[in-house]
């Protein structure tokens, strides 16, 4: 992009992904707690003052705040201004990593915010809500027919694409219910609830199954090392169950941007042509 282009467009694409990171921490908490999540209007959660406008503004209400009810004055927590400036970079990144294609920028920033908000439910609760999820995966499916008519120009293209996420999205299931059989036959326990399956669904659709293939790996990498290293420095017992989605999560994010060039390296390494 041209600099003066990007001087404007950087702060604009922030501001959308701090606000949509606003949003995300509403669905958040709200959907465990079986509330509405348009009505009411952001609140506190102790003494129901409804935020002012300016209070409103995602990262600087927080900071004009100093990070207290305006009427009350007890904590909001940070962690609602990091997960706003946490939308507002990862927006930033996927906007440079694909401004040449708009479908996949575009669709890449709904698909980031689906595995946030999961990631921060999942986090909280210990699980993934299926209105999420199944909204998710649709969402997948209209991405590839919109991406897949954007690439081709054509409706049998599109159609094309759509059954890439069907499958990816049937895989996802598969996938994960041979795992739960497989690690419920070696450790005598569930490893992974039902909700893993249905983001795994969820990200086949939105990625194919190669990506998921991807991601999958990642997750198990990173997941084992981070419960490893957990349970090594005593923060978590060896039977206390630790949340999946957010790796699975995590290894989407890294597939969906770096999927290509984590495969080809991966197929160098071990088929290599000579
Ligand atoms: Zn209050």
């Amino acid at each position: 992009m041209e600099p003066i282009i990007t001087a404007v467009v950087v702060p604009i694409v922030f501001a959308l992904g701090a606000s949509i990171g606003s949003f995300l921490n509403v669905v958040a908490y709200r959907i465990p707690a079986g509330l509405s999540i348009l009505s009411p209007p952001s609140r506190c959660p102790k003494c129901f003052h409804k935020l002012r406008k300016h209070e409103n503004v995602p990262v600087f209400g927080w900071i004009w705040l100093g990070g207290r009810c305006a009427h009350c004055r007890s904590p909001i927590s940070p962690r609602y201004p990091i997960v706003e400036a946490s939308t507002g970079l990862l927006f930033l990144l996927i906007l440079f990593m694909f401004v040449q294609t708009p479908t996949l920028m575009v669709g890449y920033w709904a698909f980031f915010s689906w595995l946030l908000v999961l990631s921060l439910i999942d986090s909280d609760t210990m699980t993934l809500p299926n209105p999420l999820t199944q909204s998710g995966l649709v969402a997948g499916l209209v991405f590839q027919i919109a991406n897949g008519f954007a690439i081709t120009s054509s409706l049998s293209g599109a159609a094309g694409y759509l059954m890439k996420g069907i499958a990816g999205a049937v895989i996802g299931i598969w996938l994960f219910d041979i795992i739960s059989i497989v690690a419920s036959i070696f450790f005598g326990q569930t490893a992974m609830g039902a909700g893993d399956a249905k983001l795994a669904a969820t990200i086949g659709a939105w990625l194919g199954w190669k990506y998921l293939l991807v991601a999958s790996f990642l997750a198990c990498g990173v997941g084992a090392f981070v419960g490893g290293g957990a349970i090594a420095l005593g923060l978590l017992s060896r039977r206390q169950p630790m949340p999946f989605g957010p790796f699975l999560a995590l290894g989407a994010a890294i597939s969906a941007i770096w999927g290509e060039a984590l495969l080809s390296t991966y197929l160098q390494l071990f088929f290599p042509v000579t």
